[in-house]
């Protein structure tokens, strides 16, 4: 068993055997060719594994799989598109009309937006809840209700989740929790530890780290029983659709098989083979990463809090942020390095300090090793109601940071000129 560090650049690969290819293969490829008529027949039937076609599996993909289940300690995972199809496809793999689902309240924009917007088009209801109070979503619990769904460091204004209290909530009802941990990282934090049963992410930030390739994941835990949970009877009965296999039979691959073979197939939103490669080469230096976005992070924290212009700092490694005492339980490694702020001035100040900057620019985007700003409530939160915004923490003056890798001086310079422009 190797460390994350060791994993992030060798887990799942072998030299392999025809070109000793040190680095892992790109295999480029839609589809894969059989051997004869019986062999695609035994493929087809299950009766053989193998490779079909590449919206099912592809080996470079499969490695990204194996890589991010090594490195958040789980027992397999599957790639999509993004880190919206990750979310898609885990919660239609559990979840069907009439069903419904509990969310945190401060999660990403879009998910906000995809939960409660066009998940209640197909007819199945979430309700939000507040991670500051794990009680809110013991009230929401019913004989409908199917997932827990958290973020483990909140969006935009990264509020901490106590994650094994909820946990135990969804536990005690049998229900799955799922974790998204596109903020943290396994680098900082292993959800799986603190109760988690699928873990989430968008490996278009940090796992890729460059900005360069859109992608996502589901990561299982394997110990969450499908197996007799009245909750799940569509896992408990034979499949139609699939050979009537009944999924919750096939024991800790339950859930990953049915999110493959039924919902990957059927809704489609695999990841391209080159963004997993991709992906894999940026996932190599996670840690070093993270460990540098989350110093980084703290220093320009510090410089804000002490820095005239500044309203409020909203970072949960500063001591005086109120989730410091759950990043000291949670976040022993670095609070990595997205969080907001509150400029003093208004609106108007908040956009001088936006279009000062040179270094750090203005995109839509987190977790990249570039540092960058954004606006939420103009941007990623905009479809966002008055009431949702206040949820979430987000106000007009609200900016938001993703610092990146760069020289701390150079990002501290930056930030210290624009802060001091946007007041003149
Ligand atoms: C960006 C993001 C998503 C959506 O991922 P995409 O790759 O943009 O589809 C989901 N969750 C979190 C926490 C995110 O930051």
């Amino acid at each position: 068993m190797y460390q994350l560090e060791t994993n992030a650049v060798h887990a799942g690969y072998q030299p392999e055997a025809t070109t000793h290819s040190n680095v892992p293969p790109l295999y480029m490829t839609t589809a894969y060719s059989f051997d004869n008529v019986e062999h695609a027949r035994k493929l087809f039937a299950l009766e053989e594994g193998g490779n079909i076609y590449t919206r099912l599996q592809n080996p470079t993909t499969d490695l990204l799989e194996a890589r991010v289940s090594a490195l958040e300690g789980g027992i397999g995972a599957l790639a999509l598109a993004s880190g919206h199809a990750a979310i898609v496809h885990t919660l239609l793999t559990i979840a069907r009309e009439g069903d419904e689902i509990i969310s945190a309240n401060t999660i990403y924009g879009g998910a906000i937006n995809l939960l409660g917007k066009t998940f209640k088009r197909m007819g199945i209801t979430v309700h939000f809840a507040s991670t500051d109070d794990p009680e809110t979503f013991r009230a929401l619990i019913n004989d409908k209700t199917r997932a827990i769904f958290v973020e483990a460091i909140g969006n935009p204004t990264a509020n901490v989740c106590d994650l094994e209290a909820i946990a135990d909530i969804a536990h005690e009802n049998g229900l799955p929790f799922i974790v998204d941990n596109t903020f943290a990282t396994p680098a900082l934090l292993r959800p799986f530890e603190h109760g988690a049963d699928l873990i989430i992410h968008s490996s278009t930030k940090y796992l890729s780290g460059n900005g360069t390739a859109m992608g996502g994941l589901v990561v299982d835990s394997g110990k969450f029983v499908w197996k007799g949970n009245p909750r799940f009877a569509e896992m408990n009965a034979p499949d139609p659709s699939y050979h009537g296999v009944v999924f919750a039979d096939l024991g800790e691959q339950a859930f990953l098989v049915k999110a493959r073979a039924l919902t990957l197939r059927d809704l489609g939103s695999c990841q391209s083979p080159f963004n997993a490669w991709v992906t894999m080469l940026g996932m190599e230096t996670l840690a070093l990463r993270m460990e540098r976005h989350s110093e980084n992070a703290l220093k320009v924290a510090e410089f804000l809090e002490s820095h005239p212009a500044v309203e409020r700092v909203d970072y949960p490694g500063l001591p005086s942020s109120r989730y410091y005492p759950l990043s000291q339980k949670y976040l022993k490694k670095g609070a990595s390095a997205v969080f907001t702020f509150e400029i003093k001035g208004g609106r108007e100040a908040g956009a001088r300090f936006c279009d000062s900057l040179k270094l750090l620019r203005i995109v839509a985007n987190l977790g990249d090793s570039r540092s960058m700003v954004s606006h939420p409530a103009t941007t990623t939160h905009s479809q966002l109601s008055d009431e949702q915004l206040i949820a979430a923490g987000i106000s007009a003056t609200t900016i938001r940071l993703s610092i990146g890798i760069e020289h701390i001086d150079d990002i501290l310079a930056d930030i210290k000129q624009a802060l001091d422009a946007s007041q003149k």
